[in-house]
């Protein structure tokens, strides 16, 4: 018998409904009542990781500490619940096609047809049962990407309908996610697609104990009662999940809808002890009552699209709330900025971030903007490509050095101050080849990030390929831009400071995957205090 219960959340409906979100929600839900929950995420798609996908395709590239390149939403799981997640909470058919192929290669099936039932069924439910068996776990919740009746969910849905057979129905619970729509012309809240989508989960054999539903208009009592009927649950099994000012807000409506307590009654679980968020709660209150305004602008090349830097969005959240100021992010498109608009485009800004990214399309934007706050003392955070930007933009305008760049830019450039890692001169695939993941870096006694930190040896999570070229260190670096965090190992040029300037940090990893609302990232907290001093200094 399993001692592990297993939750699974489908979608029906239409994608984006937040299944995420509601996951990480319930899974804070039980963590709160102590009991000791992961979350995983399934997608359907076809790449073997996202890692190769374009942020317009599916927002940003999450990075766990063992350097899986992931899902966004494992940035939710980790933010809400504190916990790292790794390569094995995140997997998709290109991953699963991947090693049933391998075992297929080293003649693992012993002459059998390899079919999608069983074979790929069982790769899909031994990775969903991988983390119960760790014993790590008391509720593992796994998130089955895209939309009940899509061709390509059908094998995990069939794998979800099997593993109900193998764990028990005590042990597994499935909560099936949908929309109500709202029809404005006939003012009124329609239930039929629901009723639709979980006559096709049934037809796939599978019902659904729990039915959350997305709204942007309360449910009345007798809709309730009228999706239980429709739906085959009870009434307590309908859970309303309303349009909220934060995502953040989402644990506590759960709470109040009594999500966490249908959950446990289905599983036969005890729980010692009402949900304590208490945390959660000084976060919202901090969040939701700011007694300062800032504005942060974000350069980047993808900023049309919300999602392609959630983490760093994220970050700059739980960075405001710590320092109780409310921080409007403005988006600011690297391939609009230029000599002439930059003054106009950041004069009203109190601190500003240059993101991470691949590729020249707009670089020189975000040089630009670099010079602008680094000549007026605007509070300054280059992560990753923002930091390399740093780099280009010092040697260019203080060291002259008019043609220095980075290979990644112009492969034959001269003054190649940012040069390919000698560890991926040799590599020829590009997923999963970056340097990824978690690496230690060392910073300087006498630094301002040694001081924000308070610690001397760091680690943080990486994707880069680029990095500073350690044959220009005498060249670039003098008493004023100094590299103050290096990577032990190797020598690697890990954060660089900028000595005459109130705030000027960059940083070749991204602080943005690590921070929590349990633990707001430093450097974010420390950037935001600085903008907050810029942005009163101003108003003097
Ligand atoms: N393109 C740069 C590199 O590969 C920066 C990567 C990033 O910003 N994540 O080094």
């Amino acid at each position: 018998m399993s001692k592990t219960k297993y939750i699974f959340v489908t979608g029906g409906v239409t994608s984006s409904l937040g299944k995420g979100i509601i996951a990480a929600s319930l899974a804070k839900l039980l963590q709160a009542q102590n009991f000791r929950v992961t979350i995983q995420k399934f997608d359907p798609y076809i790449n073997v990781d996202p890692g190769t996908l374009n942020p317009y395709e599916h927002g940003e590239c999450y990075v766990t500490e063992d350097g899986a390149e992931t899902d966004l939403d494992l940035g939710h799981y980790e933010r809400f619940l504190n916990i790292a997640t790794s390569q094995a909470n995140n997997v998709t058919t290109g991953r699963v096609y991947q090693s049933v192929i391998e075992k297929e290669r080293r003649g693992e099936f012993l002459g059998k047809t390899v079919q999608v039932i069983p074979h790929i069924t069982n790769e899909i439910k031994a990775r969903m049962r991988l983390l119960g068996e760790s014993g790590d776990y008391d509720i593992v919740i796994t998130e089955i990407g895209g939309t009940v009746g899509d061709i390509e969910s059908l094998p995990y849905i069939e794998s979800v309908r099997q593993l109900i057979w193998d764990l028990g129905k005590e042990n597994t619970i499935v909560i099936h996610l949908t929309l109500i729509p709202y029809l404005a012309a006939a003012a009124e809240l329609k239930t039929k697609p629901t009723q639709h989508s979980v006559k096709t989960l049934m037809e796939s054999g599978i019902v659904a104990d729990i039915i959350v539903c997305r709204t942007e208009h309360e449910l009345t009592e007798e809709l309730r009662e009228k999706i239980a009927l429709f739906c085959n649950v009870k009434r307590e099994a309908v859970i309303q999940s309303i349009d909220v000012e934060t995502i953040y807000d989402v644990p506590l409506k759960m709470l109040e809808e009594g999500l966490d307590k249908a959950v446990l009654n289905r599983l036969q679980l005890k729980s010692d002890q009402a949900p304590d968020l208490t945390q959660w709660n000084i976060f919202l209150n901090q969040f939701k009552n700011p007694t300062n305004q800032i504005k942060i602008g974000l350069v980047g090349k993808y900023v049309e699209l919300q999602d392609s830097y959630k983490s760093i969005l994220e970050s700059l959240i739980h960075a405001g709330a710590i320092n109780e100021t409310q921080i409007e992010v403005v988006s600011l498109h690297s391939e609009h900025i230029d000599e002439k608009n930059v003054e106009a485009q950041l004069q009203s800004l109190d601190g500003l971030i240059v993101a991470p990214g691949f590729g020249d399309r707009g670089i020189e934007g975000k040089i630009t903007a670099i010079a602008h706050a680094r000549t007026h003392d605007i509070p300054f955070l280059g992560i990753c490509l923002g930091m390399q930007m740093a780099v280009i933009e010092y040697s260019r305008n203080v060291v002259q050095l008019p043609d220095a760049n980075s290979t990644e830019m112009e492969p034959d450039c001269s003054s190649p101050v940012i040069d390919l890692m000698e560890s991926q001169k040799s590599v020829v695939n590009k997923g999963g080849t970056m340097r990824l993941g978690a690496w230690d870096c060392q910073l300087e006694e006498h630094s301002l990030v040694k001081t924000i930190y308070g610690s001397k040896t760091i680690s943080e999570r990486h994707r880069h390929r680029y990095e500073f070229n350690n044959d220009f260190m005498a060249t670039v670096f003098d008493d004023t831009l100094q590299v103050v965090g290096v990577n032990p190992d190797t020598g690697l040029v890990e954060i660089i400071e900028n000595k005459k300037h109130p705030w000027f940090v960059g940083v070749q990893f991204h602080p943005e995957y690590k921070s929590t609302v349990a633990n707001p990232h430093p450097l974010f907290v420390a950037f935001a205090k600085a903008a907050l001093t810029h942005a009163l200094d101003r108003k003097r």
